[in-house]
C-alpha cells in the first residue's frame, strides 16, 4: 500500500511542493519501500531513531529532523542531517552552527513558529522570528543556513480556521522573506501541512508538506 498511498499523494502535489515522507515509528522494512519506489526525502521526530535509520538505509536519502529538538543530541545528526525543522530557539541555532562546524557543512534549518491555538505546540512568535532573523549575533554563525519557517496548525476539521492560521504564516513569511536576504539567511521554503491538512496548506502557499500516516498507515504512538 505504501507504495500506492505515495504515487496518488505525489500525483495531486503541484511541481513547487516537496514531500517530507515521515516515517517516524515505522519500520525500516517500511522506509525500504518507499525508497524503491522512488522517494528519497524522509522526516523523523526522535534523533537517535533516525540515525539508526540512517545506518540501515541508502546513502542517497535526505534526512529530515522534524521533532522538538534536544539542543545535546544535535551532535549526533550533524554529519548527516539535511534539514532542521522545529528549530525554535537561538540556543539551538548556535549549538547547530557548532556542530555543523566540526564536520565542515553549513546545515539548513528552519524557524517553527507556533500558529496553532493548542496550548502544547512547540514555536516562536512571529515576533520572536523577526527579532531572530535581525539579530546582529545570528551573522556570526556561519555554519547554519535559516532557509524558511515551519508550522503546525491546530489539530482540528475547522476549514476556517485552518485557513487562518496558515495564510498568517504565509503572510508572515512574505513579509520577512523581502527583509532578509542574507549570507546565512535566505528564505524560500515554507514546510506547513500534514496528512490531515496538506490539500489546504498547499493552497495557502505551502512549498513542502510532512506526511506520515497518509503514506504509511496510522501510528500506535507518537
Ligand atoms: C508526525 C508529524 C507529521 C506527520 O503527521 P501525519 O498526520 O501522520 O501526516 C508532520 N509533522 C510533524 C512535526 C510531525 O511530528
Amino acid at each position: 500500500m505504501i507504495k500506492e498511498n505515495l504515487s496518488k499523494i505525489k500525483n495531486s502535489l503541484p511541481e513547487h511542493v516537496t514531500l517530507v515522507a515521515v516515517s517516524k515509528t515505522k519500520p525500516v522494512a517500511d522506509l525500504q519501500e518507499a525508497y524503491d519506489a522512488g522517494q528519497r526525502v524522509f522526516g523523523e521526530n526522535k534523533i537517535q531513531e533516525m540515525v539508526d535509520k540512517y545506518d540501515a538505509l541508502p546513502k542517497d536519502i535526505k534526512w529530515q529532523m522534524i521533532g522538538h529538538l534536544q539542543s545535546n543530541k544535535v551532535k549526533y545528526m550533524a554529519h548527516f542531517v539535511d534539514l532542521i525543522h522545529g528549530v525554535d530557539k537561538f540556543s539551538t541555532l548556535k549549538e547547530i552552527d557548532k556542530q555543523a562546524k566540526k564536520h565542515d557543512r553549513v546545515i539548513a534549518c528552519l524557524l517553527q513558529a507556533k500558529i496553532a491555538k493548542e496550548e502544547t505546540k512547540f514555536g516562536l512568535s512571529f515576533e520572536d522570528i523577526a527579532a531572530i532573523l535581525s539579530s546582529s549575533e545570528l551573522v556570526a554563525l556561519e555554519n547554519i543556513r535559516i532557509v524558511g519557517f515551519m508550522g503546525m496548525a491546530t489539530f482540528t476539521d475547522n476549514t476556517a480556521q485552518l485557513n487562518e492560521e496558515f495564510s498568517a504564516l504565509k503572510n508572515f513569511f512574505d513579509t520577512q522573506k523581502l527583509k532578509s536576504d542574507t549570507e546565512n539567511c535566505h528564505l524560500e521554503i515554507l514546510s506547513m501541512g500534514m496528512s490531515g491538512d496538506y490539500p489546504l496548506a498547499i493552497e495557502n502557499g505551502s512549498t513542502m508538506i510532512r506526511v506520515g500516516s497518509a503514506i504509511f498507515g496510522s501510528r500506535n504512538y507518537n
